[in-house]
């Protein structure tokens, strides 16, 4: 009888849902469906470029199309994007000769680092302490040491590594010593855990984390008791070698007596994902051909991986907040901005991007590859995390970015929402992507919670009834901007070049262009009035030399700026189009 009432209660249920679901409103009932679907175990967590991945955007376009929204692509609800799926180890080899042969085995004796370019070296071997080098702090491991296309073996960490804010920390970046190495004119470097990790030598994993390989340098790591037999000819003992360095701080780099032959091959494998899009139509003469995008992501983390702060067994990773909350937002505006299509004066495109996650990957292709021109685009409005309405407390970023906004969200809430601004353009989700762009850009977000990149973040967390408010907020603002007779101005936001170098308080005022694979730190724009833009940098620049430092992506760039002080004044290099120019850019302080 149980079962059988059950059954008659879901049937019951399945045709009330059927009635609210098509509701042009934004109704909180929609809403739990929604989230509920795109956060589904059948979806496996929305991986970017996987299968379930694919599904989602399929629900996503079918919902646009019921809808009534025109294709956003040439026709097509889909825009393809290519992205490093992952690494692959190719052919890779190492072998040292000190009067011996000595052959290592991959993955057992050594690895190579996943940002390794591919190449083949040999040369003499040089023990090269931490590979530091630091006027500033009055430590270098290179001096008195000739290391021009030889092979550099250094420790990992620096030597004041139980100093908590040492200085030297800054120093110890695995991309940052390998660039030195290269600067210095090592063919490879080769890294040695410390003794602290001596019991457990692991080697390191094959992953990808989403920037360019340092270019024309060898990198692997190899194990220590490797490294003891290169020492033991010489009398020398590699946990003493440590510990002088250590307890001094004195640099003790010697040549060793052999030689290395290195292959190292590492395999970027590209896969492609997915961005879903569609659009309405205005109908102002003269306004419907000015656009307002309403965006969010809809991939999250899949069976977790990186990114992800659970530490249990692997686990779907559902992403109910983060981000089928927002993905819902775009499909119940979508819904009710359709139902209204005949009284539009601007156009708008919605968006679900995918490859967030993996470092704005999909908004970054789709605004370098826009179905209009992007100065069309008058206001990019995103929802990341907006299912945990909290004591009606909401977030908006990019509140500086044009004089407008703060008006507008101060007068159109009516839902009693404690608003907390964040002027910035630049945060961590894909509006990022349209304010480099130089579009205005708001956007919304309810917090993070302790459930934020774990497997617990699942629908029945979700607050529908928050959800189905803050949507009427945003709607009732990106109503007013899409009916408004002018445009909203755009701000230019100072923001700090982020970076490792915390303690570096130099402001250059670049913004990165994460798309391609470039020799070189390529530039998305520049800040009005920084540095930068006032050396004449603009769009499309790379640069490929900082001061004396190469650059062959933005952490050499991040590293080499760490080298000044407010003021300084510092020659750069940069290729525009075919050309290369010098310019001299004055420092400012941040
Ligand atoms: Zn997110």
């Amino acid at each position: 009888m149980k079962k059988l009432i059950s059954i008659i209660f879901a049937s019951l249920q399945v045709v009330s849902f059927s009635q609210v679901i098509d509701s042009p409103e934004i109704t909180k009932e929609e809403i739990y469906q929604h989230i509920k679907y795109l956060a589904s175990d059948e979806l496996e967590g929305r991986f970017t470029g996987t299968e379930q991945c694919r599904i989602a955007a399929e629900y996503i376009a079918k919902e646009f199309e019921k809808a009534g929204l025109q294709p956003a692509f040439n026709g097509s609800y889909f825009q393809e994007f290519p992205f490093i799926s992952e690494l692959k180890l190719g052919e890779n080899s190492c072998e040292f000769f000190d009067g011996k042969k000595i052959t290592l085995s991959i993955n057992n004796d050594f690895t190579p680092l996943p940002f390794s370019d591919n190449l083949t070296i040999e040369g003499k071997v040089v023990f090269a302490g931490f590979g530091i080098s630091s006027k500033e702090n009055n430590y270098d491991d290179y001096e008195g040491i000739d290391v021009k296309n030889k092979i550099v073996i250094v420790f990992r960490n620096h030597p004041d590594v139980n100093t908590p804010h040492s200085p030297l920390e800054q120093f110890a970046g695995l991309r940052y010593k390998a660039t030195v190495a290269r600067d210095k004119g090592a063919a490879g470097i080769i890294f040695v855990n410390t003794s602290d990790k001596k019991d457990d030598d692991k080697l390191f994993k094959l992953e990808y984390d989403g920037a360019a390989k340092v270019k024309r340098i060898s990198i692997i790591q190899i194990k220590r008791d490797v490294l003891q037999k290169l020492l033991s000819p010489l009398n020398l003992n590699i946990e003493e070698l440590e510990k002088q360095i250590t307890e001094n701080k004195r640099p003790n780099s010697i040549e060793l007596n052999a030689s290395t032959k290195i292959v190292t091959e590492v395999i970027e494998v590209e896969s492609i994902s997915w961005n879903v899009g569609g659009m309405l139509k205005g109908n102002d003469e003269k306004l419907s051909d000015e656009y307002v995008v309403i965006g969010a992501h809809f991939d999250h983390l899949g069976w977790g991986k990186q990114n992800s702060l659970y530490l249990g067994e692997p686990a779907i990773h559902n992403g109910a907040d983060d981000n089928a909350s927002g993905t819902t937002g775009v499909l119940e505006l979508a819904e009710k901005f359709a139902s209204e299509k005949n009284n539009l004066k601007r156009s708008i495109f919605f968006f679900a991007f995918s490859g967030e996650e993996l470092g704005l990957l999909g908004s970054s292709y789709l605004v370098n590859h826009f179905p209009v021109p992007t100065e069309k685009v008058i206001t990019m409005i995103n929802m990341d995390m907006i299912g945990r309405l909290k004591d009606s407390s909401l977030i908006v970023y990019g509140t500086g970015t044009s004089t407008n906004w703060k008006n507008i969200l101060n007068d159109k809430n009516s839902f009693g929402f404690k608003l907390t601004f964040n002027d910035e353009g630049f945060g961590p989700s894909d509006h990022s992507s349209f304010y480099g762009k130089k579009i205005p850009v708001l956007f919304f977000f309810t917090g993070t919670h302790t459930d934020y990149h774990k497997p617990s973040d699942d629908y029945d967390r979700i607050n529908s009834d928050g959800q189905e408010k803050v949507l009427k907020y945003v709607y009732s603002i990106a109503n007013e901007i899409i009916n408004s007779e002018s445009r909203p101005d755009y701000l230019a936001v100072e923001r700090k070049d982020s970076g490792r170098m915390t303690t570096s308080r130099v402001w250059v005022g670049t913004i990165p262009d994460f798309a391609g694979d470039v020799d070189g730190y390529k530039l998305g724009g520049v800040t009005e009035g920084s540095p930068a833009a006032l050396a004449g940098l603009k769009a499309g620049d790379i640069i490929t030399r900082f001061g004396d430092k190469k650059i062959s992506n933005i952490y050499d760039f991040t590293y080499a700026i760490g080298n000044y002080k407010p003021g300084d004044k510092v020659k750069v290099l940069i290729k525009r189009a075919d050309k290369e120019i010098e310019v001299e850019l004055e420092l400012k302080a941040r």
